[in-house]
């Protein structure tokens, strides 16, 4: 085994050890029947992790809101006949009490709940001792503060296993997503919450089984830790999220046509090629921020001038030439358009922030 390829599933007492970790089963419990044969097929192309919801939580009232506790004992059926580890959604305390009671090995916190600190909190203190993985899933909207708050309810209730779903986020436009995954999100999460495992909800995302495979990519180019995909033996006929859902079959196409990238070549010679390539990049950075302190400190001069002769800060004419003229040069240097209009509407701003503050004074 590469150990490059482990994952931070190790303490977990998980069966599988290696990236990516996959869970995989029906968005939706319908029959005892759906639950093992989907179960068992999983099984065979070597899914170790089973998902199936029980209770759902559906956006509008009179659609199907999942089987309730008896997709327990299927779930239950599950373990005995595969050996497979299960997991569900809990959104309060009775669906806490009863998944614990039936041993259910891994619990997630769906979106709508995450969303809602009440509710996480009541979650959370009745999880208080428990010792099985915990799955928080992002808030519906994106706002990485209320993520990181939710997971941080469930570790303050002493749980030491907490991961966290990245599932996307609602729009009210409609894209090619279901929920848009503005990646920037979890990244952030990342770099504040190192030591949370994340794994990737292509599912949800996607809305739409064509682009699960793009996605799964996307999140393993970004290392995350897993994959929670939703599968169905006959997805078509499935009672919730039919049209995201796939066969165990073509899952297991899809995991196969994975590329797993490392995070640091095995190779010291390329490592090191690496190292310097960063170290470049490091001197450029610091380049850049000081070309940036030099202009302000001009841009401030020209704050004290418009001060003293009584001039407005903005003036939308001269903005306008800067852009176009930068515009013009970043064309030969085959940079966007929509990067530097950016970069340079950020830089403007941070001026006329610095000029209006001189104002001020
Ligand atoms: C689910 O995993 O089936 C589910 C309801 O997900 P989410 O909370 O991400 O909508
Ligand atoms: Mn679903």
């Amino acid at each position: 085994m590469n150990a490059m390829l482990e994952h931070p599933f190790k303490e977990w007492g998980l069966p599988e050890t290696e990236r990516p970790l996959v869970i995989a089963g029906p968005c939706s419990a319908e029959s005892e029947e759906q639950v093992l044969e989907t179960a068992k097929q999983l099984k065979n192309y070597g899914i170790n992790l089973f998902r199936a919801g029980i209770w759902k939580p559906r956006t509008r009232p009179n659609s199907f809101e999942g089987v309730g506790s008896i997709g327990l004992e299927w779930l239950k059926l599950v373990q005995q006949e595969t050996g497979m580890k299960v997991s569900t959604e809990v959104a309060n305390v009775k669906h806490v009490y009863e998944a614990l009671r039936m041993g259910v090995d891994i619990i997630w916190i769906g979106a709508r709940t995450s969303a809602n600190p009440f509710a996480m909190q009541e979650l959370a203190d009745a999880l208080k001792g428990v010792d099985i993985p915990v799955f928080v899933k992002n808030p519906v909207n994106p706002d990485v503060d209320l993520w990181i708050g939710a997971i941080e309810r469930i570790q303050g209730a002493g749980i030491s296993k907490v991961g966290a779903i990245h599932r996307g986020f609602s729009t009210f436009d409609k894209t090619r997503y279901r929920n848009t995954p503005q990646w920037q999100l979890p990244i952030e999460l990342r770099r504040r919450m190192s030591e949370i495992p994340l794994i990737c909800d292509p599912s949800h995302i996607g809305g739409r089984r064509d682009i699960l495979l793009e996605i799964s990519q996307k999140a393993m180019d970004l290392n995350y830790d897993g994959l929670i995909i939703e599968s169905h033996i006959n997805p078509d006929k499935a009672w919730s999220d039919a049209k995201q859902q796939i066969t165990p079959d073509a899952l297991k196409k899809l995991l196969n046509s994975l590329i797993l990238r490392t995070v640091s070549s095995p190779d010291s010679l390329l490592s090191n090629n690496l190292e310097d390539l960063r170290h470049e990049i490091d001197k450029y950075d610091s380049n850049i921020l000081q070309i940036i302190d030099d202009r302000m400190k001009v841009v401030e001069k020209i704050g004290e001038y418009k001060k003293a002769n009584n001039i407005t800060i903005f003036q939308p004419d001269r903005w306008q030439q800067i852009l176009t003229k930068i515009l013009e040069k970043a064309q030969k240097h085959n940079l966007s358009d929509e990067f530097i209009i950016q970069i340079f509407k950020a830089i403007h701003q941070e001026s006329i922030n610095k000029q209006t503050k001189i104002m001020n004074e």
